[in-house]
């Protein structure tokens, strides 16, 4: 138990402080095979002389439980192993993104905007979905952020939230376009380049959405 302790908060915590990117954003080689990004994104050209023996310890686990539980438990395992590892390449990825985003807040001038968009369902609690339904329909509502990072002439640092929300909960390119219409429209000055960041890529990697808005 107290292994495995060690190993639970390894991955929660541990990990996520091991992986490093500069501070231009770039990520370099480490060592330490569990820990180095390019590896995690296949991008990895040298040899590797250390592992984490914390990390390792996952693979040790699994592998420990097929060995040691009945073939009925295999499905049970091998699904929690996924999950494990889907919540690693989270991480990573959470870890990438955040340093993109500090790197480019760096580079941000007074010409420039960064953008942060993410969509958010939300459906309503029973309790005042009798009330609200006509205005917000039966599903629930589909919720648009967009943050707009910019800096005013003293580079001092400005932050709008812009929020747009749709009774349809279908998150197509024509509300995520519109949403950005709806920003570019009141942005005063209007920034000569923009930058867009989301951690929910799978919505905004769309041909006709990316055409629609660099347009
Ligand atoms: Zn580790």
């Amino acid at each position: 138990m107290n292994e495995l302790e060690k190993l639970r908060y390894h991955l929660k915590r541990g990990f996520e402080n091991e992986l490093t990117v500069n501070e231009d954003g770039i990520t370099s080689h480490v060592d330490t095979i569990n820990h180095c990004m390019l590896y995690a994104f296949g991008e990895y050209i040298q040899e590797y002389q250390t592992h984490c023996t914390i990390c390792d310890q996952l693979f040790v686990l699994i592998e420990y439980l097929i060995i040691t539980l009945l073939e009925n438990f295999w499905v049970i395992i091998e699904e929690s192993r996924d999950k494990l590892y889907y919540f690693l390449a989270y991480q990573a990825r959470k870890v990438y993104l955040n340093n993109q985003f500090k790197a480019k807040l760096l580079e941000l001038d007074n010409n420039g905007a960064i953008l942060i968009c993410d969509y958010k369902i939300r459906i309503l609690p029973k309790s005042i979905r009798e009330t609200k339904e006509q205005f917000f329909g039966k599903w629930g509502w589909t919720l648009h952020t967009i943050l707009v990072f910019t800096k005013h002439v003293d580079l001092q640092l400005n932050v709008q939230a812009f929020d747009h929300w749709s009774t349809d909960t279908k998150q197509d390119a024509w509300f995520t376009a519109s949403s950005f219409d709806a920003v570019f429209e009141v942005l005063d000055p209007k920034p000569k380049w923009i930058r867009i960041f989301s951690d929910n890529g799978g919505h905004y990697y769309n041909s006709e959405l990316m055409t629609i808005i660099s347009n």
